[in-house]
């Protein structure tokens, strides 16, 4: 039959009243699932503000784990520009359950395969590629895309310092899928966080290494070494962990600067802590304790072994090539922990050692007394000692 008017108008108003519910559930979906993207951005915020530099990129990965699934993503990663600014590569990345991972594929990535990059960097607004763009791509591009099975992708700036720094991205592998402005700015807030958080990681690398490292050989300084050495005590007294001290001098320094100049006096120094670091375990501490000083500490390694190991590094440095001098030859002196040592006590032994060394002629490893009369005195040379057969 054909609807009669009234009926008509009845289907009518049916209709409309449909519309609305369907309308007004959409509205609170759509407001749902706002606000749990709100809820995502602060809960991500709160992680980025606990996150301690150790943990920093734990936290990164979880943060793209939480925003990949709030915005209904397949993947959500992060690049980050290599040193030189030429390459960039992929750091972290969250995939969904059944998508295929990509990372270890994006490694090294130059930077001149993706022309959009730095338009995107200006405008500091998102690249959105899909499928249908492939062919303005680049092929290393167009592989990653189909590599990736990307449908739709949304990759937004990080900065430091006003300098692109990386991106943040967002792939959908089943449609073409229309990325909301709400969503870009989503996007835009967590690459903010990130970068804010990596900036922060840099900072802190940078204050700690202006306070634990020589700014010359880049090796720990003497006050990184003195915390390594109470822990190496502290143990040492706790468990009956024995480990030997090494305190190396080079010989007659002052000619080569003298001779060559202060810069070649530099490099020789900054090789020489190239050499040693070459032939030590990743578990050996090098310090740069002085001038042209060099305290190294061997963990579990006894008097024997230290002096051993001593004698081989001296030989590595008598055959190393070092800018400008003809031969490098250092001086060591050698000692190993006893039950009732301390930092003073330790050092001690070891530059008798070392003077021992370098009274004997030098390019030479003496091994110290177990028991040098120790006088409360900060070593600093203060007399001989007779070489010592290993007696541990
Ligand atoms: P010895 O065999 O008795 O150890 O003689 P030496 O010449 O090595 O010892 P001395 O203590 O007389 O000289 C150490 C020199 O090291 C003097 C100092 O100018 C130089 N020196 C200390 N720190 C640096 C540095 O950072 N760079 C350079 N180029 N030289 C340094
Ligand atoms: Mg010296
Ligand atoms: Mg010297």
């Amino acid at each position: 039959g054909v609807p009669s008017g009234p009926e008509r108008t009845r289907i009518d108003a049916l209709v409309s009243l449909a519309g609305l519910a369907i309308e007004h559930t959409q509205a609170r979906e759509a407001l749902a699932r706002r606000t749990a993207c709100e809820e995502t951005a602060r809960d991500i915020a709160r992680l980025f503000l606990a996150a301690q530099d150790t943990d920093l990129d734990q936290a990164i990965t979880t943060a793209l784990g939480r925003i990949g699934t709030c915005l209904g993503a397949h993947r959500c990663y992060l690049f980050l520009m290599d040193r030189d600014g030429l390459t960039m590569r992929c750091t972290q990345e969250w995939y969904a359950p059944g998508i295929r991972p990509q990372r270890d594929a994006l490694q090294a990535l130059p930077v001149e395969h993706y022309p959009w990059l730095p338009e995107i960097a200006q405008h500091r607004q998102a690249a959105w590629l899909t499928a249908e763009d492939i062919d303005r791509l680049s092929p290393e591009e167009q592989q990653i895309m189909v590599a990736g099975d990307i449908q739709s992708l949304l990759a937004m700036p990080l900065f430091e310092t006003e300098q692109l720094c990386g991106i943040l991205g967002l792939d959908d592998v089943r449609i073409r899928k229309h990325w909301s402005a709400f969503e870009q700015r989503l996007l835009r807030l967590v690459a903010d966080m990130i970068s804010t958080a990596l900036e922060r990681k840099r900072l802190q690398q940078a204050l700690h290494n202006l306070a634990y490292r020589d700014r010359l050989t880049g090796l720990p300084n003497r006050r990184a070494f003195d915390e390594r050495l109470a822990a190496e005590i502290e143990r040492g007294r706790r468990y009956g962990q024995v480990f030997a001290l090494l305190l190396f001098d080079i010989d007659h320094f002052k000619a080569i600067n003298d001779t060559h100049g202060h810069a070649v006096g530099d490099q020789v120094l900054q090789r020489l802590a190239e050499v040693i670091l070459g032939r030590l375990r990743l578990a050996d501490a090098l310090a740069r304790w002085g001038g042209e000083e060099f305290a190294l500490l061997l963990p579990e390694t006894a008097a024997v072994g230290g002096l051993r190991l001593a004698e081989q590094l001296r030989e590595t440095v008598a055959a190393a090539d070092f800018p400008g001098v003809a031969r490098l030859m250092v001086s060591i002196g050698v000692t190993a922990f006893l039950p009732d040592d301390h930092s003073d006590s330790l050092f001690h032994r070891a530059d008798r050692a070392l003077y021992a060394a370098k009274k004997q002629g030098r390019n030479r490893c003496v091994l110290a007394a177990e028991r040098a009369p120790f006088d409360g005195v900060p070593p600093n040379h203060l007399g001989g000692c007779p070489v010592q057969t290993p007696s541990r």
